[in-house]
């Protein structure tokens, strides 16, 4: 019934000729408490004083989107991107960071970003961004270009697991999952990333080859469909104006590792991507990048490297005061269908003080 709603609602919005106000809403004006803690108790229209800036963070593009690595279909993402394009103007990431600061960014900036840098990126994404006309910035984790025999990484092996195991119960920590439906594995994936936490990354993949074993899957078997990138493929890319960011050598969350392997992880992925593509690159992305998985230490780590910005997965937009090593990035696509899409991106945008 609601997304019977929602569509009659946007085809209203679209007939009328109302869609260009409708989608770039939220960059004109806010929503927001009141009063500091209000939240949705008391909250009021205000018009922004500068402009936004709005990131969007991708991980894959194919034919057969996987349930735990997400990813769209590419006739779907082709759709989505030509209808963002019609209200928005994407840019390069470090060319609406830097127009950010100078408070000259245009009021309807969009960026899009991609993580971990598979290989559909190139197969898939790169055709449709050139033909479309839009830019990107790919975050690669470099150990998988480096070293392409041992492309899979551990987050990798891990989906694998949830979604190769056969069906059957899975003990942890004295609590059992069941691995019957979809959900059931999303369920028992989401506690194991959890129990993994308490250990150090460095011994996460060691551990999950140890479960594989345990729920019947070789644990070295080749996992099809979580390939990288090759150097020769960023090579053909930057060509034509896709921008690379570091995203680390083995994708370890920062806060769980020693801080002598983070700072490893963050200075070799920048050295990799300055040698292959014979420039400074400027943007990093933390790995998982939510609130808890970089800190003050991290980002001191970041900055000293040579980065001059850096994105989390933290949901929200980023303003001239947002910190630069903390930048907010919104998940794509937001909606089932480009309008849907488009719609939600806005009401993320007008209300992103409410929710932040
Ligand atoms: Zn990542």
């Amino acid at each position: 019934m609601k997304t019977l709603f929602l569509k009659i609602l946007l085809a209203v919005i679209e007939t009328m000729g109302l869609a260009s106000w409708f989608y770039t809403v939220g960059q004109r004006w806010m929503i927001e408490p009141r009063r500091p803690h209000d939240g949705w108790n008391a909250v009021r229209f205000r018009k922004r004083s500068s402009p936004i800036l709005t990131i969007l963070v991708a991980h894959r593009v194919n034919e057969a989107p996987d349930p735990f690595r997400g990813g769209l279909a590419p006739k779907l993402f082709q759709a989505q991107l030509e209808h963002l394009a019609r209200f928005y103007r994407f840019y390069d990431l470090q060319e609406a960071v830097s127009l950010l600061w100078r408070g000259a960014l245009p009021r309807n900036a969009l960026v899009l970003t991609f993580d971990d840098g598979y290989r559909d990126n190139f197969d898939y994404a790169f055709p449709i961004l050139c033909s479309v006309g839009v830019p990107a910035t790919i975050f690669l984790t470099t150990g998988p270009l480096d070293d392409p025999e041992h492309s899979i990484l551990w987050h990798d092996m891990l989906f694998d697991t949830f979604r190769s195991a056969p069906p059957q119960a899975m003990e942890l920590d004295g609590r059992w999952f069941d691995l019957a439906s979809l959900t059931d594995r999303q369920r028992a994936l989401f506690a194991y990333r959890q129990h993994l936490r308490r250990f150090d990354a460095t011994t996460w993949p060691s551990r999950i080859r140890e479960l594989r074993k345990r729920l019947g899957l070789s644990p070295d078997d080749i996992i099809h469909g979580y390939e990288k990138l090759t150097w020769d493929q960023v090579h053909k890319m930057a060509a034509q104006g896709i921008t690379f960011g570091a995203h680390t050598v083995t994708h370890p969350i920062l806060t769980c590792c020693a801080p002598s392997t983070a700072r490893q992880e963050i200075r070799a992925s920048h050295e990799a991507l300055r040698k292959a593509l014979g420039e400074e690159p400027i943007a990093f992305a933390y790995p998982n990048g939510s609130r808890k998985d970089f800190n003050d230490s991290v980002i001191a780590m970041v900055r000293q490297a040579g980065f001059t910005c850096a994105v989390s997965t933290i949901a929200g937009t980023n303003h001239q005061t947002t910190d630069r090593y903390a930048l907010r990035r919104i998940q794509f696509p937001c909606g089932t269908n480009p309008r849907q899409n488009s719609a939600r991106l806005a009401w993320l945008m007008l209300n992103d003080a409410v929710s932040s």
